[in-house]
């Protein structure tokens, strides 16, 4: 039986009796509570990441009260802790304007009636009037200890909104038995909620590390912080087999090492048959010498054979290529970036392409074929086309020949822009995940996300 029992039982007993001298009723001790505290349990950053719509953030009030007053205004029993949330600059993104990520459910929750805010903790029993949306009300538990002043601690669940930048601080209120009285309340620090992306899937050659460099935190962030509530990190990155580092890709030899430029690829060795791709010797004296017809017939002959000769060298590369994406073993489903040297001795705007397999004055299209573009060359000159980068599923391939940093800069956070896609709830940024302007559009037109953009990543419909 505990003290306000007594109290109630002695007074209903004798309702109109003066305590006597030698019949007192017992001394009533009364519960004085002096202050309430509330703590968050996130970062000293504030964020809270929420790529996981189910991430809980766990708020504990702690109530100090006396448990010996003789107030009869004080409570008769330990009270409830009332927990509820504010919005700081009550700009939380509605329920209604944010991204609708199931074809069902909204990462917002603001002005909806049915989101749940909060779940009861298993150590503090908890209730609410409005089914856990805007409110709930905790047992605070007593705590161990001894002295004129007490603690007890109610520990609630707070469910944050989905969406980026949405804020929150929760507040916790102690109430007299008529619920409306407001003993004492207070309010937690700020938290934000933030979306993060950790970066994984960075391979580099083993003695290259532009794409390390290129794929720090202080080198993408900007992009993304602190606008688009996202916070990037760079994962691991994975350095490839020794066996894996070789100058140019599409001449790598299964298994390890590089073919020999150029001997490996003189138009003998390509041919299946003699003189398929090798000039004979009467068509190169017949385009030395003065007879027009035949210098002009031999020429066609050779510029064909030489034209064969380079979808034979692409034919090689693409070979070497798929060798060495089989031995690095890379897989082309998710968002990567890679580093490695050089395509191609011919591809890469290196000093060491040029051949000398053909007489002077033969010209043949040395385009990207399928391009349907014409780029007439003589064979032998060192560069047919310089190549940067390819995609090879969702691996993005970046040569060292990229050309400049905020070039780099531009790839490096375009696709890690497309990355954050299968890490957190966003809509597309348009079709094929590109966007109409700026960083997102097919080819990364500028080194930030444009203002619509921003809006997908923090969830913003
Ligand atoms: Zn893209």
């Amino acid at each position: 039986m505990c003290k306000a029992e007594k109290a109630s039982k002695c007074a209903k007993e004798k309702p109109d009796a003066k305590p006597s001298a030698t019949q007192a009723c017992p001394v009533v001790k009364k519960i004085k509570v002096l202050k309430v505290e509330v703590v968050v349990d996130a970062p000293s950053d504030k964020q809270v990441m929420m790529n996981k719509l189910d991430t809980k953030v766990l708020a504990t009030a702690t109530m100090t009260y006396r448990d010996d007053s003789t107030d009869t205004e004080d409570l008769d029993k330990l009270p409830k802790i009332r927990f509820t949330y504010t919005d700081p600059g009550n700009n939380n993104t509605k329920h209604n304007k944010s991204y609708k990520y199931d074809g069902t459910n909204r990462l917002g929750k603001r002005d909806n009636t049915a989101a749940v805010f909060w779940e009861a903790h298993p150590e503090s029993a908890a209730t609410s009037s409005d089914s856990f949306n805007t409110m709930a009300k905790a047992d605070a538990k007593p705590q161990p200890g001894s002295g004129e002043t007490k603690t007890a601690v109610a520990k609630i669940w707070f469910k944050p909104s989905g969406v980026g930048g949405d804020n929150f601080t929760i507040d916790a209120s102690v109430y007299k038995p008529d619920g409306t009285t407001k003993i004492c309340d207070a309010s937690s620090s700020e938290i934000e909620v933030w979306r993060e992306i950790n970066f994984n899937n960075i391979y580099t050659m083993d003695s290259e590390s532009y794409i390390d460099a290129a794929t720090k935190d202080a080198e993408i962030n900007p992009a993304f912080k602190p606008k688009a509530y996202v916070e990037y990190t760079q994962g691991t990155v994975t350095k490839l087999a020794s066996s894996l580092d070789v100058k140019y890709i599409g001449l790598y030899k299964s298994g390890g090492g590089s073919l020999v430029w150029p001997t490996d690829f003189s138009p003998a060795k390509l041919e299946s048959t003699p003189n398929q791709l090798a000039p004979t010797a009467t068509e190169l004296s017949d385009y030395k010498g003065t007879n027009s017809a035949k210098k002009a017939a031999a020429k066609t002959k050779i510029e064909a054979k030489a034209q064969l000769w380079f979808s034979a060298i692409i034919t090689a590369y693409r070979k070497s290529l798929d060798a060495w994406f089989t031995d690095a073993g890379i897989s082309t489903a998710s968002n990567t970036l890679l580093a490695v040297k050089y395509y191609h001795p011919k591809l890469s705007g290196q000093s060491d392409g040029a051949t000398t397999f053909w007489p002077a004055g033969i010209q043949i299209n040395v385009a990207n074929p399928g391009s349907g573009l014409t780029n007439n060359k003589h064979p032998d000159d060192t560069t047919w086309r310089e190549v940067q980068g390819f995609n090879r599923g969702k691996i993005v391939v970046i040569f060292k020949n990229y050309g400049t940093a905020a070039r780099l800069k531009i790839i490096c956070r375009h696709e890690i822009g497309h990355a954050t896609k299968s890490e957190f709830e966003r809509d597309l940024f348009g079709t094929g995940d590109h966007s109409s302007s700026k960083l997102m559009t097919p080819y990364g037109s500028a080194s930030t996300f444009s203002a619509a953009d921003i809006k997908i990543l923090r969830g913003i419909a």
